[in-house]
């Protein structure tokens, strides 16, 4: 028994022995143990060479070891790119696209002047488009990509910036906004699109980015709680695609968002509608309710406009019946302040008041100020606004003057404009119309 474990461990010791010989070898010239298994091949093409054969018959995790060998041993020789190409490969072979596209681009950062690069391109737009297909995983409810920055936004992002102008990077591009906009980051995905259509006008991805561009807006406006900016944009970007593609089939969602837009805008005129009729400016509530009838009819504000706008019209008719027949209305309060007198003379003078306007080097006569007057008081001369004397002083041109272009005596000078943050000059201008 006591001779026993001598005896095993002899062998033990004889069979690690005969291992250790089998794999290390004293290398004379380096003066170093060294193991076949872990050294590279006299040459880099015969590395290479061995490492494509483990390739070829998909013995990939064995190739993998071999390619590494070149890029260890002969980082500077022409197989190199080439190794750290047929790695990305492997990766993909193996099923691990993630890993693959950093091999790849390790290809496009070490070795850019590599024939393969328009060709890794590609492999890695497929390789974004996989994780974008990708069905999400789920984690005890929780879904993994929400939690982690998505892939295909690493993947595409480096697509683009590997060739611009290549087709995949425009591909790229859009998918990346289709992305953002699947996570609700509309901002991200208006961004995308947006470099899109300008940085590559004669795409074939320009129409769907228009398309989405305003699917997004519209999206982003009505999520925020009130943008009135990207109300607009949404609403632009709608009418422009419609208008550069007049066949084009509207897709259900973008129906529902553009019928949701536009309730949104009809909420907004029917709120000013309400604030001048709260104000007890009925003819002012009106006008707006009217709008809403007019621009809206198919909107939920068109119903509440009609009853509103009831309710206003019964109020003006008391007023002009009161006027009609000299009476007097009941004030509700008495002001100290002299209105009659000072009411008299402002009729009187506000006329002639527009003496005081003037424009100075800012103007680039674009011809808003002539447009926007409501009573028609501005006449453009040599591209410069000329006022009539007609003024009712309402100061829209003053304020709505895009270069704040105009003055008026020096009252004016170095101080602010202010603008109806609800109101937008085309409106103003198209109300005039009406
Ligand atoms: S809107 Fe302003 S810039 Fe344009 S023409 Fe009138 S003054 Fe000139
Ligand atoms: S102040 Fe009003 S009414 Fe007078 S010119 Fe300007 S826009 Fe016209």
């Amino acid at each position: 028994m006591k001779k026993l474990p001598t005896f095993i461990v002899l062998i033990l010791v004889l069979s690690i022995s005969n291992s250790c010989f089998a794999f290390w070898i004293w290398s004379p010239k380096s003066k170093k143990w060294r193991n076949p298994k872990y050294s590279p091949l006299a040459a880099p093409q015969a590395q290479f060479k061995k490492a494509m054969e483990r390739y070829e018959v998909s013995d990939f995790k064995t190739a993998l070891v071999e390619f590494r060998k070149v890029l260890k041993h002969y980082a500077d020789s022409k197989e190199a790119p080439e190794a750290q190409y047929y790695i990305g490969k492997c990766y993909e072979a193996l099923g691990d696209p993630y890993q693959a596209f950093l091999e790849y681009q390790k290809v496009v950062d070490s070795y850019p002047y590599s024939e393969r690069i328009g060709e890794i391109v590609e492999l890695e737009y497929n390789i974004g488009d996989y994780f974008l297909n990708r069905e999400r995983h789920k984690w005890l409810g929780i879904v993994m990509d929400e939690l982690f920055e998505h892939p295909s936004i690493e993947i595409f992002g480096k697509v683009i910036a590997n060739a611009p102008y290549s087709e995949p990077a425009q591909a790229a591009q859009y998918k990346l906004g289709l992305l953002y906009k699947g996570l609700a980051r509309y901002e991200e995905a208006i961004k995308s699109f947006t470099e899109l259509i300008e940085k590559y006008p004669e795409s074939k991805w320009n129409a769907p980015a228009k398309y989405q561009l305003a699917l997004c807006s519209a999206r982003a406006s009505l999520d925020s709680d009130y943008d009135q900016e990207l109300t607009q944009q949404a609403k632009e970007n709608f009418e422009e695609f419609l208008a550069e593609n007049p066949d084009a089939e509207i897709s259900e969602e973008a129906q529902k968002e553009f019928a949701e837009l536009r309730n949104k805008e009809a909420e907004k005129y029917f709120n000013i509608a309400a604030f001048y009729h709260k104000q007890h400016d009925f003819s002012g509530a009106k006008v707006y309710y009217n709008y809403v009838l007019k621009n809206y009819p198919g909107s939920s504000w068109a119903d509440k406009a009609k009853e509103e706008l009831k309710k206003a019209e019964v109020k003006l008719e008391g007023i002009v019946e009161l006027i009609r027949n000299n009476q007097k209305g009941k004030a509700k309060k008495k002001s100290k302040f002299p209105m009659k007198s000072s009411y008299d003379k402002f009729l009187n003078e506000v006329n002639n008041m527009d003496e005081k306007y003037y424009t100075n080097e800012n103007c680039n006569g674009c011809g808003i100020c002539e447009k926007i007057c409501p009573v028609d008081n501005i006449k453009l001369v040599n591209e410069k606004p000329e006022w009539q004397h007609g003024c009712q002083m309402c100061t829209a041109c003053l304020h709505y003057c895009p270069q704040i272009g105009i003055e008026w005596g020096e009252y004016t000078i170095g101080r602010e404009r202010y603008q109806n943050y609800y109101i937008k000059v085309k409106e103003i201008m198209e109300q005039k119309e009406t």
